[in-house]
């Protein structure tokens, strides 16, 4: 079941990138599997899912010693400082920094593990209050605070897109974080690669993809159902 429907998204991904003009390696496939079982993990895995989101550092440390060492584990969650030392070399890629506070706080932990943690810079873009994420208009001034951390390294930008029933209603915010992340590349800020646009979820994937992601963070798709809608 799980492996019928991570082939199918990955259909759709594809799909989606051919009527864009877009190669599908550009765009990374991320299982999301907060809240499942580790069997349904190794369901996709073995359906060829290298990459996979969890939004609990908890969840992250439970699960990744049960599952092959070659899969990506991707924080997407908010992250709260007291967690960072947990998460800090474990996860590929922490796509959920909404405050320069937690920036410093994964520079102290990486500075100590002698590495540099690849970030994303989560952006509210429709500003919602239930969510988390700096507005665009804060980005550049938080960008160049945490670009000059030599332990943290800027990889690009993240996006949780309002709840909406239709996907196109969320084209322009997906749009205009697209022409931001190129406007960020334009500056060429000193340790900062803009390289991920991290966008799109079970319900708007293609859109994202259409208007520019690089990462898409599928769950409900792949894995069927939560138990209850979670707040982000
Ligand atoms: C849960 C979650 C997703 C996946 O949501 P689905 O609608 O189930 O695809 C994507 N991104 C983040 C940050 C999440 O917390």
């Amino acid at each position: 079941m799980v492996a019928e429907r991570y082939h199918e998204i990955q259909a759709r991904v594809a799909a989606a990138c051919g009527r864009s003009g877009r190669k599908t390696s550009d765009v990374t496939l991320i299982a999301v599997s907060k809240t499942k079982p580790v069997d349904m993990l190794k369901e996709a895995y073995d359906a060829g899912a290298r990459d996979f989101g969890e939004n609990k550092v908890q969840e992250i440390l439970e699960k990744y010693p049960q599952l092959p060492a070659d899969i990506r584990w991707h924080m997407i969650g908010h992250l709260q400082t007291n967690k960072v030392r947990q998460v800090v070399g474990k996860a590929c890629l922490i796509h959920s920094v909404d405050s320069v506070k937690l920036a410093r706080e994964i520079e102290k932990e990486s500075a100590k593990q002698n590495i540099v943690t690849p970030v994303l810079l989560e952006i509210n873009v429709a500003r919602e209050e239930s969510k988390f994420g700096f507005f665009l208009e804060e980005t550049q001034d938080a960008l160049t605070e945490i670009a000059a951390l030599p332990h943290v390294g800027v990889q690009g930008l993240m996006t949780i897109a309002p709840f909406v029933e239709d996907a196109e209603e969320n084209r322009q915010i997906f749009r205009k974080l697209h022409q931001f992340f190129i406007d960020m590349q334009h500056k060429n800020v000193d340790n900062v690669n803009m390289n991920v646009l991290s966008m799109g979820m079970t319900g708007d994937f293609e859109v994202a993809i259409e208007e520019g992601a690089t990462m898409v963070r599928v769950g409900t798709g792949i894995f069927g159902e939560r138990q209850k809608r979670e707040s982000f």
